[in-house]
């Protein structure tokens, strides 16, 4: 059987929806189950709405219900057969909203995840519809985790017992089902973070021992560089599991961090693949040995450089370093890189505003902290001698490294603030 993952991009208006039925109809010589994101930025414009708790969210909730009812007219015509099923999303939106929850984290899963489940009702509907044996299946009854909202943790035996039952239905039907969600053990929906649908898919192919999984998405395949940035990038054929995972490692947003792992445990084959132009071979990430791969160019925004000072001359040891990890890890943040001299300690991280201006004010009671933001991390993996001098040679350096394979450069890039605290 395949798996098949299809983003918010490829589900973004009743044509990109028409688009991915034609895709589905021509695989169908296999079982096939279908992980779906929500639309278009639904996510995003979710996530505005947890901020309006407490205020007046009407309207942007209308809008929310807006775009997905337009999606269903052009997609149905005549009748609309999820009318009952919008009207029970919005009043569970709402009443999210009202209630208290432990955390705004808890609030979160359970608002965003309605992205995921209106557009997959709204895929589900339509493949049958044209007459595809398609089946609504939803994804915390399969993915079982723990309570950590936002970053939940897979619980693999749970989940895999419980996906083992899908197998049957896979025999008769198309199973489409969410990315991106789960369930504690209390029945809350949780999400496994941003951009986790990937990792769904992963979850369900490695449970499922599927013949591969196939992302597709709006490049042509995994790139040597965004082409936004980068015109001159190339497309992949192909990639070890490996080098796949160590460019998500870097901040390579094409597949989300978390999908090698159980891929690469259960040696299935992952492709991502043009949505677009779906003749395109796409890259095919496996077990393969690929003596030399083009440079690759990774670019990171919106970093936050800290320096941690000794104040009293004396070294910066080990339990300072402590110290420093123990503050981050508390806060769940992770370090991009870092770099240690006799008196002071430097490390980039994303710049999560409001968790790293706590940090540094934590950091602050112990050390003298210096911070910048507006950075941009450029990360260039298995460079020549061309991308080492390009990118070593510029003039906006803030801090700089190298390994035998792997060069990184912190650059300002966007108005910067400086600090000190
Ligand atoms: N809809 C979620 C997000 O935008 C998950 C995903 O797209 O993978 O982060
Ligand atoms: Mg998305």
């Amino acid at each position: 059987m395949r798996v098949f993952k299809f983003g918010g991009a490829s589900v973004r208006n009743a044509d990109s929806i028409k688009k991915v039925a034609t895709i589905i109809k021509s695989y169908t010589d296999q079982p096939l189950l279908i992980v779906v994101s929500a639309m278009g930025k639904t996510t995003n414009a979710l996530e505005g709405l947890i901020n309006l708790k407490g205020h007046d969210y009407e309207n942007e909730l209308d809008q929310i219900l807006t775009f997905h009812s337009t999606i269903i007219e052009e997609l149905f015509e005549d009748v609309n057969p999820l009318a009952a099923e919008l009207q029970s999303i919005r009043s569970i939106i709402a009443e999210q909203l009202r209630k208290s929850h432990t955390s705004t984290e808890e609030l979160y899963d359970q608002v965003v995840s309605q992205g995921e489940i209106i557009s997959t009702l709204i895929v589900s509907a339509y493949l049958k519809k044209i007459g595809l044996p398609s089946i609504w299946k939803d994804a915390r009854e399969y993915i079982s985790t723990d309570a950590s909202f936002c970053e939940a943790i897979v619980d693999w035996p749970q989940s895999n017992s419980q996906i083992q039952s899908l197998i049957e239905v896979l025999n008769k039907n198309i199973v489409i089902t969410q990315g991106f969600i789960g369930a504690n053990k209390n029945g809350l929906t949780t999400t496994l973070g941003r951009e986790g649908s990937d990792f769904s898919a992963a979850i369900f192919a490695s449970c499922l021992s599927a013949e591969s999984v196939t992302i597709w998405k709006d490049v042509p395949g995994v790139m040597s560089a965004d082409p936004k940035r980068l015109p001159t990038a190339i497309t992949f054929d192909e990639l070890p599991f490996r080098e796949a995972a160590e460019m998500t490692y870097y901040g390579a947003s094409v597949i989300h961090p978390k999908t090698i792992k159980p891929l690469a445990n259960r040696n299935i084959p992952l492709f991502v693949k043009s949505f677009d132009n779906t003749n395109l071979a796409g890259t095919r990430i496996h077990e393969c040995k690929i003596d030399h791969l083009p440079p690759l160019i990774v670019f990171k925004d919106n970093q936050c450089l800290i320096s941690c000072q000794v104040t009293d001359y004396t070294f910066i040891d080990e339990s300072q370093i402590g110290i420093i990890f123990n503050a981050l890890s508390a806060r769940s943040l992770k370090v991009n890189m870092i770099q240690n001299s006799a008196i002071s300690f430097s490390f980039c991280l994303d710049f999560k505003e409001e968790k790293v201006l706590a940090l540094i004010e934590e950091l602050g009671k112990i050390f003298e902290v210096y911070y910048n933001t507006g950075l941009t991390l450029i990360t260039i993996k298995n460079y020549d001698t061309d991308s080492f001098n390009k990118y070593k040679n510029q003039t906006n350096v803030v801090l700089e490294q190298s390994s035998r394979s792997t060069l990184q450069v912190l650059i300002k890039s966007n108005p910067s603030i400086a600090g000190e605290l």
